[in-house]
């Protein structure tokens, strides 16, 4: 009777390991803190798999953005390219339904999409909210962005400066943009930032995307053969809800930043608000004459690179990320509060121009 309770508490045992074994995976956490009323989406709308010339099986994807700790994915495979065609059907619609219910279990949003290839110009289109990626298997391409159109979808141009001789903002652009057929541009893909395409994206008020373009599988970082690179490249999406429309709509209206080469690049009032959200300055808790010490709190998963504004000698304030720093300025008035100006150089507003911020320190 007694073996017999223990050999009970046993299997309970292994059965309580079990299921604690089948969630142990874990996922690096970014922080990114939420805007204006807003959730911000960490998001990558471009990536490969064995349907077209990536080297993973589609599920594989859904758990890499997992433990990268993204919120959204959409698998991009090239509609017109591919090379495992002899071992791998061709089917547009499969790396979505293989994944569907993977996602749904991990919690990801999934966004389906496919990559629009032509030679360049006219280059390499994603297209993404689409229902029916055969349907964009057109002969012109420019049937082919029209027709996603039509489905709902998001047109965005990707790495647009891949091949150099080609490189430029050229008449077909123009006519995607004037039919508001192209809504968004690739800023950064990969381990490649793209200056002109961002002020393209501020002079026409297109959307700022950056996104991974993966093909291999990740295991790290070192795939991309760049020691600058230590994240995978992420868009952030600043989205009412954890929806696809919800999404499509804060992408529509431009509502994005990019987290890259740890370097958030962007529209000047969205780095803003995540500077103000993440970086919190106490008020002072010791004094000495006119000295003040106080405490200054990065609560994002950036280290946020700052240089005083104004100052012959540029001086520099690093807050590395999710840390605390102490302070001591001087406090030359009684009452009221100290501001101290500084740019953040890793906060790109506009190409070579960092975010500029004042730090106030409130006085009693
Ligand atoms: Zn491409
Ligand atoms: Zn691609």
């Amino acid at each position: 009777m007694k073996m017999r309770l223990k050999a009970v508490s046993f299997i309970v045992l292994v059965h309580l390991l079990l299921i604690s074994l089948a969630s142990g995976e874990s996922r690096h956490e970014l922080n990114f803190p939420d805007i204006l009323g807003y959730k911000t989406l960490k998001c990558d709308f471009h990536m490969h798999t064995v349907f077209s010339d990536g080297l993973v099986w589609p599920t594989v994807r859904v758990d890499e953005a997992w433990r990268d700790g993204l919120d959204v994915i959409s698998i991009t495979d090239h509609i017109e390219y591919h090379p495992h065609k002899q071992d791998i059907p061709t089917n547009h619609n499969r790396p979505y339904e293989l994944v569907a219910a993977k996602a749904k279990e991990k919690n990801i949003l999934l966004i389906k999409g496919a990559e629009i290839t032509r030679d360049t110009p006219p280059g390499h289109f994603n297209a993404i909210f689409v229902t029916d990626i055969p349907a964009l298997d057109t002969k012109d391409f420019n049937d082919a962005i029209r027709i996603a159109w039509e489905q709902g979808g998001f047109v965005f141009w990707n790495h647009p400066g891949w091949k150099p001789e080609a490189k430029g903002w050229l008449d077909i652009h123009t006519k995607l943009y004037e039919n508001k057929w192209l809504r968004g541009i690739e800023v950064v893909n990969g381990n490649t930032y793209y200056p002109e395409a961002h002020q393209w994206c501020l002079e026409k008020n297109l959307t700022m995307l950056g996104n991974s373009d993966i093909h291999d599988p990740i295991t790290g970082y070192e795939i991309y053969e760049d020691p600058e690179l230590t994240h995978r490249p992420v868009t952030l999406v600043f989205a009412k809800e954890k929806t696809a429309e919800a999404l499509k709509e804060a992408m529509l209206d431009g509502r994005t930043a990019i987290w890259h080469k740890n370097q958030l690049i962007g529209r000047e009032k969205y780095l803003d608000a995540i500077f103000r959200a993440s970086v919190k300055v106490s008020n002072p808790y010791y004094r000495q004459k006119d000295t003040i010490w106080c405490e200054i709190k990065n609560n994002s998963c950036m280290d946020i690179q700052m240089e005083k504004a104004g100052t012959e000698r540029a001086e520099k304030l690093v807050l590395p990320a999710n840390s605390t720093m102490l302070l001591k300025t001087k406090a030359k008035g009684e009452a009221g509060e100290v501001k101290l100006s500084y740019v953040v150089k890793n906060f790109l507003i506009a190409p070579d121009k960092g975010l500029p911020v004042e730090l106030i320190i409130p006085l009693q």
